[in-house]
This record gives structure tokens, sequence and C-alpha cells, in this order.
């Protein structure tokens, strides 16, 4: 099975083959500060399994090892790699899938770090657009 998908303007574009390992939602700090987003949705693949078919990601280096990959045109993140500790492997924004539903989360990680609120997200109240005016 393959899944495309890529950034926001469109200048990057990416393509994953095969099994997924996992897909995790992330909340630690360095994920949410890179964002700007209370959580980010990782898949992860083996590095051979995950091509870039249109543009060159910029890669920002975020800890010692840790690298994000993101489109240097629109900003949005892509990818993660980190050599030492996840050698051979690199993790995908599912939230950039062109299908963001086709590969299903799951597992939250580094709950540790969470956003207090964010324990219960689920249960605010929700509204198929905005919530009434006045
Ligand atoms: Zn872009
Ligand atoms: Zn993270």
């Amino acid at each position: 099975m393959a899944i495309a998908g890529g950034c926001h303007c469109g200048a990057v574009r990416y393509e994953a083959s095969g099994d997924v390992l996992t897909h995790a939602l992330c909340h630690c700090t360095d994920c949410r500060r890179s964002a700007g987003a209370p959580m980010v949705g990782w898949t992860m693949y083996q590095l051979d399994q995950v091509k870039v078919v249109k543009g060159t990601p910029k890669v920002y280096h975020s800890s010692k090892d840790g690298r994000r990959h993101f489109c240097p045109d629109c900003g949005t993140g892509l990818f993660y790699t980190n050599a030492d500790m996840l050698p051979g492997i690199i993790d995908v924004q599912s939230a950039t899938y062109d299908d963001p539903n086709a590969i299903p989360a799951r597992a939250h990680i580094q709950v540790a770090e969470r956003i207090g609120w964010m324990a219960n997200a689920h249960e605010l109240p929700t509204f198929d657009r905005y919530p009434p005016q006045g």
C-alpha cells in the first residue's frame, strides 16, 4: 500500500509505501513547540519506504541528533529523523497525508509532557463548524 502527502503549499510532496511501523500522537514539548500545536501525529517507517517526489525539505536541528524536515516555503512540518535514537527510521507527520484517515493513530506517547487540559480534550463541546453567535 502506498500513501501520498505533502505540505500546505504543495512545494514538497512525498510518497510512503509498505507497512507503517506505528502511528503515535506525540505530546512532547519539542514537537509542540516545533509545530505550534498541542500534539503531533507521527507515522513511523523504514527510511527507504519514504521518498520525496517533489521539492526539497529544509532540515532543522531541533536537538543534538533530532532533525525536523519542513517545507522551506510554507513551513509545514513533514518528517523527523534521529540517527542516534532511531537509526534507519523516518517519522512522517500523519496530518500531512492527502487522506489523513488512511492510517488511524494507535497510541498517545510522551504524555509525561502533555498539556494538562489535553487529557480531557475529547470531552469538550463539539460543533460541526463554529459555536452559535450571540
Ligand atoms: Zn510548502
Ligand atoms: Zn514529540
